[in-house]
């Protein structure tokens, strides 16, 4: 359920606001006062923030402008005065929309479906840090934990994918097979480094054209293994 952090000073307003927003199915906190709804918007994983301006403690302004230093979390900016919003739209602080009171409750929950769809949108186009690992036609998704040779995606079991995935990322790294053993496998799991050995094998048999002449994970005999760039 997708949460929203509602932080106004008008009791009545904010109830209000919160009555629509959860009959819509969202999660909702109300702070009232505005240090302390910094505070919450800044240690809190919410999903939206709607923002009165005038606030006691910390005003709507600040709030915004704090919360922007550190995160992405869509802000409704609301106010009785549109001079006021007219003016910090210009001074561009962030917010993602701004709404002067008083306003409909159904207007405010299709913005805020609006914004957290959009959000969301963007955040699934940005490609998430080191989940595709890519290396000479060979593709490991780990998201997904898929794995595809020359685009032809091929089965592995978990261990197989975990240690190819852990050899990949560290290419042109020796690792004896006790190493690899203690990387993979659990502590007390049941096998030994023979279980390494094997396991590279049925990887070999899957990524590689020639198992005779490994292109992909190379023997340093006596050693262990490496991932050849
Ligand atoms: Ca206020």
């Amino acid at each position: 359920m997708e949460k929203i952090l509602i932080i106004e000073d008008e009791q009545a307003i904010a109830e209000l606001e919160k009555d629509y927003l959860e009959l819509s199915g969202y999660e909702v906190e109300i702070e009232s006062e505005g240090t302390t709804g910094l505070q919450k918007a800044l240690e809190k994983e919410v999903d939206l923030i709607v923002l009165d301006l005038m606030l006691p403690g910390t005003d709507g302004f600040e709030i915004c402008r704090r919360v922007r230093e550190e995160k992405n979390t869509p802000i409704i900016m609301v106010s009785a005065k549109k001079d006021d919003i007219d003016k910090i739209r210009g001074l561009g602080i962030g917010a993602d929309d701004y709404m002067t009171k008083p306003f409909s409750p159904s207007e405010l929950v299709a913005r805020v479906k609006a914004h957290l769809a959009r959000y969301e949108r963007l955040l699934g186009s940005v490609p998430r840090e080191n989940t595709v690992v890519e290396i000479r036609g060979i593709r490991i998704d780990k998201t997904a934990r898929r794995v595809s040779i020359n685009g032809v995606e091929k089965p592995f079991t978990t261990k197989e994918f975990d240690l190819l995935t852990f050899l990949a990322e560290h290419p042109n790294h020796v690792y004896s097979k006790d190493e690899l053993f203690r990387e993979i496998w659990d502590m007390d799991s049941i096998g030994d480094i023979a279980t390494v050995t094997v396991h590279i094998k049925k990887i070999r048999e899957k990524i590689e054209a020639n198992t005779a002449k490994p292109q992909y994970i190379e023997t340093i005999w006596g050693v262990g293994y490496r991932f050849k760039v």
